[in-house]
């Protein structure tokens, strides 16, 4: 079994020369994820010199191991997004995150990203009655808001995932799905063909202000530059000079079977929707463009949780379609997701003209695509409001390594017992 699918069937890989000497640019980016690739072709286009720089390669991080829901609004639903930011702000921050998916298709359109885009919408799946509960709560509060979405039941949720485990639905007609990794690596290309200088391979080892510009380093060369986005999320290698914004990281894993035969997918999503779950240990499940069926889970798939986590999907899997008993995977691969403690993402401001976005919990890619840009304009222009968060002077998450800890051992009881129960 190979690793990320996404790495395997992306068409968008581009190589990028690593830092090497010095050059000076108005913005500087860490960080080559949705965040900081949309940042960079936004303000590219604006005409402003700009450089990006990648530890690894483009999409290492969250971007290019994430499922490929282009999601409306965060994890969290919108009333709650205002009770915990306050009513003018959540809903200044509902708002734009409800566009977010128009401008990532937009973007897709434009700068013709191959990256398999579907725009479907995406299928909440009740887990349980309680979860149809929790559907029909958030179908209310998008409604209010005149939200395209429908409360599907059981029988037209079973038709459109050809399995009858799920209670009903909630289908989102704004959302969609990508091949994450593909998408981010569009992003990164339109970013450089518009003129971005985008380095990978250049791991920023320090950042230093010397009152005038940002100084970033990396082992090769140094970039100078008035303003600073660092987009590094739970991907965060240390920096001299910056202080980390720490999150509790959630781990998430998925399984790719080989493109189905004729006859034994047919059912399963036909309409091409992306899915996840309302269970606590939430699930995912997808097709890609080849026909392949993919599904995943909270859970980190090393050590002793390998084989747990594994066994336990390739039994859920063939619970939801027996037909797929015994079918093999070819591809398994695992990411971090990075989440705050109230699950909205922060801006914080960590010294002159110098931004950190954070903590998407989740919900990156339409997020991260609209904030990053917004980000950059807010850099270049010094208008803050443009921008649906506080910025923040200062953030600190407490109890991160015990959160994460939590959650790692929520998602290995659940599994563990689901495995021995059924
Ligand atoms: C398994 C999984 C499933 C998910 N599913 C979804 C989903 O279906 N829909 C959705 O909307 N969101 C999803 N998410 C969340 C989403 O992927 C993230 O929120 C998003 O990728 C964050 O993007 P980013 O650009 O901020 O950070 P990242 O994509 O993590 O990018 C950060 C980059 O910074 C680089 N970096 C770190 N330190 C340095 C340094 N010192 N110098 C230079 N570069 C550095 C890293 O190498 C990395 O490439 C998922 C996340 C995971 C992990």
């Amino acid at each position: 079994m190979s690793a990320s699918l996404w790495g395997y069937s992306s068409n968008e890989f581009r190589k990028y020369n690593a830092l090497s000497g010095d050059i000076d640019v108005d913005l500087l980016i860490v960080g080559g994820g949705f965040t900081g690739c949309s940042a960079a072709l936004s303000a590219a286009q604006k005409g402003a010199r700009v450089a990006l720089l990648e530890a690894h390669e483009i999409g290492h991080g969250g971007s290019g191991r994430n499922v490929g829901l282009v999601n409306a609004g965060l994890w969290l639903p919108p009333d709650s997004v205002e009770a915990t930011m306050g009513q003018a702000t959540g809903q200044a921050l509902n708002h734009a995150l409800a566009g977010a998916p128009d401008e990532v298709f937009d973007l897709i359109e434009t700068h013709a990203i191959q990256c398999e885009a579907t725009r479907n919408g995406t299928l909440h799946l009740a887990h349980a009655p309680r979860g149809l509960k929790d559907l029909e709560a958030r179908h209310a509060q998008q409604c209010a808001r005149q939200a395209p979405v429908a409360l599907l039941d059981a029988p037209e949720t079973a038709r459109r995932t050809g399995t009858d485990a799920y209670c009903g639905a909630l289908h989102d007609r704004r959302a969609g799905t990508v091949q994450p990794l593909a998408y981010v690596q569009g992003l990164a290309r339109a970013a450089q063909d518009c003129g971005a200088d985008i380095y990978a391979r250049s791991p920023v080892n320090a950042l230093t202000h010397d009152g005038d510009k940002w100084q970033a380093t990396t082992s090769a060369g140094m970039v100078r530059a008035q303003k600073c986005l660092v987009a590094t999320n739970a991907y965060h290698l240390g920096i001299d000079g910056f202080e980390e914004v720490r999150s509790a990281q959630v781990s998430f894993f998925q399984l790719a079977t080989e493109p189905l035969a004729d006859g034994l997918g047919d059912d399963i999503l036909p309409g091409g929707e992306g899915c996840w779950d309302t269970a606590l240990i939430m699930s995912a499940l997808r097709r890609d463009a080849a026909g392949r069926l993919i599904f995943g889970a909270m859970g980190q798939p090393e050590g002793l949780g390998h084989a747990l986590h594994k066994s336990w999907a390739q039994k859920a899997l063939a619970r939801l379609y027996p037909a797929l008993k015994g079918q093999a995977f070819s591809h398994f691969w695992a990411g971090n997701i990075a989440m705050t403690g109230d699950h909205v993402p922060k801006a914080i401001r960590f010294g002159p003209n110098a931004l950190c976005l954070m903590g998407f919990s989740g919900r990156g890619i339409a997020p991260g695509t609209r904030l990053g840009r917004l980000a950059a304009e807010v850099l270049l222009s010094g208008r803050e409001q443009t921008l649906p968060l506080p910025v923040l002077e200062r953030y600190r998450e407490r109890f991160c390594g015990l959160r994460s800890a939590y959650y790692e051992a929520g998602a290995r009881t659940i599994h563990m017992v689901d495995r021995l129960i059924r």
